[in-house]
């Protein structure tokens, strides 16, 4: 049954939410639809993404937005683009079956585009405050008829630095609306914009920050500064079939973490303020859309991502702040699942942890990173787990195809398959130590002073680097200007080899004006995707003629590497 039939919605929207999957409100859900379809206060809602607070708010507005109207009357302020778009993605499948028409307009996109847009006269908009701001400016939006205003994920608007634009917002927007905030936190900021712009509002509260999921367990692996990125190679291995974020701290080490991944065949990559929006739109959809399973992402970088199935969060460095500590794992734990998260932590950090552990009430538990042989033994329970559950793909299997294997046992088999299945990882770990055992140093202050220092000194040689990049034109791993590299889909699970490669590159940019041979540079393939570098003046041969290509019948699909 729907448990949405109490809350008296109208059947288009019970409809449309029922064909999305929802079986019942949310704790947000129960709290604030009856009251936004019953009351004229405003509302203070303290909740963090993932509590189905869009819903929360966009459900009882469309069941009382009229129609009829072709008046803006719900505006939605949200603090960055990728928000902007999943709201009003999710508006739209709302009122799939109504007459509504809904607007996102944001920064980093044409602003003549969004005009067009709200020109065909939508009932909502969906907008970052500085996008809404310039076309208030450019007399391009009419706020007389809003009924609603909603300030989405406040705290973050608030602490991005848009208080001089959230105020005109509100100023600009008639008196008789009823105002909703919510707010993963309530800090001083958040309460003086409520205080000055709301009347008496009504408060609830949903799974505030302190309140910690249960269903999330914690861990903490001490590790030295050196040991870091092979611990976190360790961890990765012994969780296998994980689809998880890994928080860094600086777009710098986020981007040398991702790098350390990728080079070591997984399905990574990098999520931070130094791509541009199109390089990190590329790199979210990959993520969303399963193609990598590992996003290493700053804490800023990843606030728009929207993902509910994350089996893991990794911290590779502790943020300063234990709301932030809170927030990041949260990610994991979501819609009923279990989740863990994983923090390593540097022997000098014990005060950062205990700072963390008293301010949460979490109880994270030690634990020490894995050996070889626990990652080998986690990783045949791993093939196994992904046998029963992955059905997806399967194809109905022609058994005259299978060899007489009566020479073997069951047991012979399933040895040889394993085998062969981890060959690499097995070969990688048979000679290698286990990591040495770090313990939490009680001295402190003295390690933290030092180790500031030296993190000092290691992003001043970086930033020189980065520097002597940007003199060769800011494209780091690029070793010739004159290549460019590609990311490749196939690997060496697909029995890719560099001969293949060769002959693809050759078939795809065969046939060019000059009838020229492209210069092929650095080949790398890797266990799930390759790399490979091509002159650059073919670069568009190679990415319109390879995808309709086929190698061993799977279709084959270059991008450029960002
Ligand atoms: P939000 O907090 O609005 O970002 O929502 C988090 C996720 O939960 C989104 O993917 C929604 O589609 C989903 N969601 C929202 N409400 C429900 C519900 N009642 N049942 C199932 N999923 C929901």
């Amino acid at each position: 049954m729907n448990l949405f039939t109490e809350t008296s919605l109208s059947p288009d929207i019970l409809k449309a939410i029922g064909e999305l999957g929802y079986e019942s409100p949310t704790e947000i859900q129960k709290q604030t639809i009856p009251f936004i379809l019953s009351d004229i206060r405003d509302l203070i809602a303290l909740a963090q993404t993932g509590t189905g607070k869009t819903a929360a708010f966009s459900l009882p507005i469309l069941d009382m937005i009229d129609d009829t109207s072709r008046k803006i009357q719900l505006l939605v302020l949200c603090p960055t683009r990728e928000l902007c778009l999943q709201i009003s993605k999710d508006i739209k499948n709302y009122s799939k079956y109504m007459n509504i028409k809904t607007t996102a307009v944001y920064g980093g996109s044409s602003i003549v585009e969004q005009m067009r847009s709200l020109k065909e006269k939508p009932q909502i908009i969906v907008g970052t405050p500085g996008r809404v701001i310039d076309l208030i400016n450019r007399k391009a939006l009419d706020f007389s008829a809003i009924h609603w205003l909603v300030l989405d994920e406040a705290d973050e608007m608030l602490s991005m630095g848009f208080k001089d634009e959230l105020e005109t917002i509100l100023s600009e927007t008639p008196e008789t609306k009823q105002t909703f905030l919510f707010s993963a936190t309530m800090n001083k900021e958040v309460e003086r914009i409520s205080k000055n712009y709301l009347t008496k509002p009504h408060r609830i509260s949903v799974g505030s920050i302190n309140e910690v999921k249960k269903n999330i367990t914690h861990e903490y692996y001490v590790v030295g500064y050196r040991q870091k990125k092979e611990a976190l190679k360790r961890l990765i291995d012994a969780n296998p079939n994980q689809y998880s974020i890994i928080f860094c701290r600086t777009r710098m080490e986020t981007q040398e973490v991702a790098d350390f991944l990728m080079q070591n065949g997984y399905a990574a990559d990098a999520l931070h303020g130094d791509l541009s929006q199109a390089q990190r739109d590329t790199v979210m959809k990959k993520f969303r859309l399963k193609n990598i399973d590992i996003l290493v992402a700053t804490d800023v970088a990843a606030r728009g991502l929207d993902v509910n199935s994350l089996t893991h969060v990794i911290h590779f460095s502790l943020p300063d702040d234990p709301e932030v500590f809170v927030h990041r794992s949260g990610r994991t734990g979501r819609a009923g699942k279990d989740g863990i998260s994983m923090a390593l932590i540097k022997p000098e950090e014990s005060r950062k942890l205990k700072q963390i552990k008293s301010a949460t009430k979490i109880e994270i538990h030690e634990r020490t990173i894995p050996t070889g042989d626990q990652i080998i033994k986690a990783q045949v329970g791993g093939v196994f787990e992904k046998l029963f559950t992955e059905h997806e793909d399967l194809f109905e299997f022609d058994d005259s195809l299978i060899p007489d294997l009566s020479n073997f046992t069951k047991e012979e088999l399933v040895h040889q398959l394993l085998q062969f299945q981890l060959k690499d990882l097995a070969l990688y770990y048979k000679d290698k130590h286990d990591l040495v055992e770090q313990k939490l140093s009680s001295r402190d202050d003295d390690y933290s002073r030092r180790d500031r220092g030296r993190d000092r000194d290691r992003d001043r040689g970086r930033d020189r680097d980065r520097g002597r990049d940007r003199d060769r034109g800011g494209k780091p791993r690029r070793k010739d200007e004159n290549m460019v590299r590609f990311f490749f889909n196939l690997g060496k699970k697909d029995h890719l080899k560099k001969l293949d490669v060769l002959d693809i590159i050759n078939k795809a940019t065969a046939g060019g004006k000059t009838k020229k041979r492209a210069e092929i540079g650095d080949i790398e393939i890797l266990e799930k995707f390759s790399f490979f570098e091509v002159e650059k003046s073919f670069k568009d041969n190679v990415l319109s003629n390879i995808q309709s290509m086929k190698f061993k019948g799977k279709d084959m699909r270059a991008e450029v590497a960002n």
